[in-house]
């Protein structure tokens, strides 16, 4: 397993012209980059990120904390590479954004704040970016009497196990409820707020344990109710030279699936107006955008309606690339815009299937007092009556 994601990124930065689309939206009526809205100065583009990374990498430009603060301010939202039109260019502009950040770091001016998710990840207390203390889910186990193999693992991820409880209770009920085969294990953290924010030191370690250990619990299929998680482990590990030897699935998918086969029915009704959010790890870096739609579309009596920016054109929750932690008050202030826009549509109740968005989105709705209520979709499903057949 190589310890760093490829390097030839360095050899293509240069073919960004410097157009400047990639910060309009579809329809060029508004800036649809959270990071250029913000600071409003081209470098804060991606098309000046380019140009700023081809300066570093080119030793024209001297690494500083000012310029790798720059870097850094971009929740790797994605939007841009749905709008930059140089077609065989534009799906690197990410990954450019995140080497550049393990450049960063390497040599030193990785921000302060962002420093934590390492510190506290690599802490064998914790293995979590939370810096709680890890559960090695045996109580879990214990209660929903899982069995130490099966075929599938729901890998719960630490924003759910640490963070929002609700959706991974609500994971596992649902999972029972469907008769799935399946256990969790002792995991450490997928890895994603790392490489996110360029500090690849422990992620092959990781990747390694969290491998072993669902390979040890005998799973063919793991299950993630975490948009992070499902891009981590179904793209990153393999980046990374990961050889999986299963396959990843998000929660949404297996739903899907069961409804579509008839397994499970949905027989209660839910009478409220409902609006979705596209988390962007699980919509544009996925191309997973209407598994969750069929899904909501499966439920009696909801009336079901899209934001303005939906899909690949969704305005991020701003929670994303490591922007949570090291620009907080920034990080709300993006999913206040999306909270705006989810009013628009006259919907009470705002879904979306990650909990890291569920976060983001619920802290904006309280400190804006935005009067949503903010639940994942799985806990959504959880709550009404299903049918279950053989
Ligand atoms: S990933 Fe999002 S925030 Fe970052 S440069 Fe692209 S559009 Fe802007
Ligand atoms: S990233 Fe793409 S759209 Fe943006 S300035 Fe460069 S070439 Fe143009």
């Amino acid at each position: 397993m190589t310890s760093e994601v490829s390097q030839d990124w360095k050899s293509i930065v240069h073919r960004c012209f410097r157009c400047g689309y990639c910060k309009f939206t579809h329809s060029y009526s508004d800036f649809n980059c959270p990071s250029y809205k913000e600071y409003k100065f081209e470098t804060y583009s991606t098309g000046g990120r380019m140009w700023l990374i081809y300066g570093l990498i080119n030793n024209d430009l001297k690494w500083s904390q000012d310029l790798a603060n720059v870097l850094y301010a971009c929740p790797t939202c994605g939007n841009c590479t749905e709008n930059c039109k140089f077609e065989k260019f534009k799906g690197f502009l990410v990954d450019i954004i995140e080497a550049a950040r393990a450049e960063a770091f390497n040599n030193g001016f990785c921000p302060e704040n962002q420093k934590f998710l390492l510190e506290r990840t690599r802490n064998s207390n914790n293995y979590n970016p939370y810096g709680e203390k890890n559960s090695d889910n045996s109580e879990l186990k214990k209660k929903y009497n899982l069995p130490e193999k099966a075929e599938w693992v729901y890998y719960i991820g630490c924003t759910s196990n640490y963070r929002q409880q609700d959706l991974r209770d609500a994971t596992l009920r649902l999972l029972k409820k469907a008769g799935i085969d399946f256990t969790l294990i002792d995991e450490h953290c997928c890895t994603s707020p790392l490489i996110r924010t360029g500090q690849n030191e422990i992620v092959p370690d990781f990747i390694n344990y969290n491998i072993n250990q669902i390979r040890n619990a005998g799973a063919s299929k793991v299950i993630t109710s975490c948009a992070g998680c499902y891009r981590t482990l179904k793209k990153d590990y393999e980046k990374f030279g990961a050889d999986l030897g299963f396959e990843v699935f998000h929660t949404g998918e297996l739903i899907k699936k069961l409804l579509k086969e008839g397994k499970i029915k949905i027989l209660s009704n839910y009478e409220n107006i409902v609006t979705y959010h596209d988390p962007c790890h699980l919509g544009r870096h996925m191309d997973m955008y209407e598994v969750p739609r069929d899904i909501i579309k499966s439920i009696p009596g909801i009336k079901f309606i899209e934001m303005k920016r939906n899909r690949e054109n969704a305005w991020c929750c701003g929670a994303g690339g490591g922007v949570k932690i090291g620009y907080p008050d920034w990080s709300v202030e993006i999913s206040k815009e999306r909270l705006e826009e989810a009013k628009e549509t006259g919907a009470t109740v705002l879904t979306s299937m990650c909990p890291f968005c569920r976060t983001n989105l619920s802290d904006a709705n309280k400190k804006f007092n935005m009067g949503f209520e903010i639940i994942d979709l799985i806990e959504l499903i959880d709550q009404l009556e299903i049918e279950v057949n053989d």
